[in-house]
């Protein structure tokens, strides 16, 4: 209502820096446009506004009985489409003086802030760009400002992720990540959302114990699963803090460590033999085929090898590898059948594989043993839906913000970078972010 009736009754001078506001988007009334033109300053061409901020009452006691006192010049930088020349805003700030309560003040808006000379909207569209997987460099170069700029508009969000006490999903990953120094950070993501629950600078057992203690004892409760990988004290954290959990070890984990000692088993038997032999070829170059589940392997069309000098199907290869060495058979027979057993959710079969009396290598047998150490929470595995799958993809998120920054020398920011990033920040929109 209000721009249709200005547009109506004013003159064409007003018309026109009426239509300035609008395309720069600034809604404040006591803003007034007088002219624009370019100029160059310090070699760079700049496209100018000018512009007068009105106080049109003392803002301490309401009075128009005002004694104007000069202005304030400043030079507010602001967005603009083309990035080769940069629009600032030559902004006259009124000062004023009371004849009532006799305070002085200076006109403020939401233009720019108080003792700032970079505008608002400058720095809600640096905190959008800040979002996405882009350096810091290259957001400052388009919007003008220097790097510092970003990082301190990256500083100014970073207490929004400060979370309350008092609430902790039911299903919890623990994990760690390598950051700031080559340093291991840790994480815990909420498992069926795979949102982030929080980051901390270390995973020491000191500080994970504070930090999870700082909970209410009800929030604590509410927690019923936690997965984790088997090497580290995570387990002591889950029975101290939350009472109702279950431990559950994550199976892509345990996977791997089944998986590496059937490895350097196969290594060790293939050494026994000579090189150039059917046998060392079978078992070198085809490596990979002995850690894939059997059902998934090509059982139909032969493939020529000129390792071993055969035409033979997968199926073959395997078969024929294993039969080396009796340990390498029961080894391999044991990983299948926890393979088996995993899809299957079948924590009896599990049980019985990790308590088989079959001959296997010594590495294996201790894999074992740290698997019948932590039963209960190795069968979990087998019987409950959780894994930490969700921590790999966000690791590997993680990884690429690092990557493109060439490395974080500062937690904090790599912390409110990595939350800027979440989807679940993108949704909300930048805006409620910023302080103005
Ligand atoms: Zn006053």
């Amino acid at each position: 209502m209000f721009k249709e009736i200005n547009l109506r009754n004013h003159s064409s001078l007003h018309k026109l820096f009426y239509s300035l506001k609008f395309a720069l988007d600034i809604e404040n009334h006591n803003i007034v446009f007088k002219d624009y033109f370019y100029k160059i300053l310090n070699g760079t061409k700049y496209k100018i506004y000018e512009a007068e901020i009105i106080q049109p009452a003392c803002p301490f006691c309401g009075s128009v009985s005002l004694i104007h006192n000069g202005h304030l010049k400043i030079h507010v930088r602001y967005i603009t489409a083309n990035a080769s020349v940069p629009v600032l805003i030559r902004l006259f700030k009124q000062r004023i003086k009371c004849r009532d309560c006799s305070k002085r003040s200076m006109a403020q808006s939401s233009l720019v802030n108080k003792y700032c000379c970079i505008s608002n909207t400058s720095k809600l569209k640096i905190l959008s760009a800040l979002t996405e997987d882009r350096s810091m460099t290259s957001i400052a170069r388009e919007h003008n400002t220097s790097v510092n700029t970003v990082q301190r508009v990256l500083a100014s969000c970073s207490h929004r992720f400060i979370d309350g006490y008092d609430y902790l999903p039911e299903h919890l990953a623990f994990d760690e990540f390598k950051g700031v120094d080559r340093k291991l950070h840790f994480i815990c993501l909420n498992g069926e959302t795979h949102e982030v629950v929080q980051i901390l600078r270390n995973r020491f057992k000191k500080n994970l114990l504070k930090y999870f203690c700082k909970f209410t004892l009800k929030a604590r409760a509410n927690v019923e699963t936690v997965t984790m990988d088997l090497n580290f004290y995570y387990q002591d954290i889950v029975r101290a803090c939350f009472p109702n959990a279950q431990i559950i070890i994550d199976r892509f984990h345990m996977v791997q460590m089944l998986t590496r000692s059937l490895n350097s088993l196969r290594v060790a038997v293939m050494k026994k033999f000579k090189k150039g032999t059917r046998e060392y070829s079978l078992l070198k170059s085809p490596w990979k085929l002995y850690l894939k589940k059997f059902d998934d392997l090509e059982k139909i069309h032969p493939r020529y090898n000129w390792h071993y000098k055969d035409s033979l199907i997968q199926e073959q290869i395997v078969m024929e590898g294993i039969e080396c060495d009796d340990t390498l058979t029961n080894s391999y027979n044991l990983l299948q059948a926890f393979f088996t057993a995993l899809d299957k959710h079948d924590t009896k079969a599990m049980k019985d594989i990790i308590y088989s009396k079959e001959k296997v290598r010594p590495l294996m047998h201790r894999t074992l043993l740290t698997f019948r150490h932590n039963l209960k929470a190795v069968l979990n595995c087998a019987s409950l839906p959780y894994s930490n799958g969700c921590l790999e993809g966000f690791n590997r998120k993680i990884k690429q913000i690092e990557r493109t920054a060439y490395g974080y020398s500062n937690f904090i920011n790599l912390l409110t970078r990595i939350r800027l990033e979440e989807n679940k920040v993108k949704e909300k929109g930048p805006s409620n972010l910023l302080i103005a």
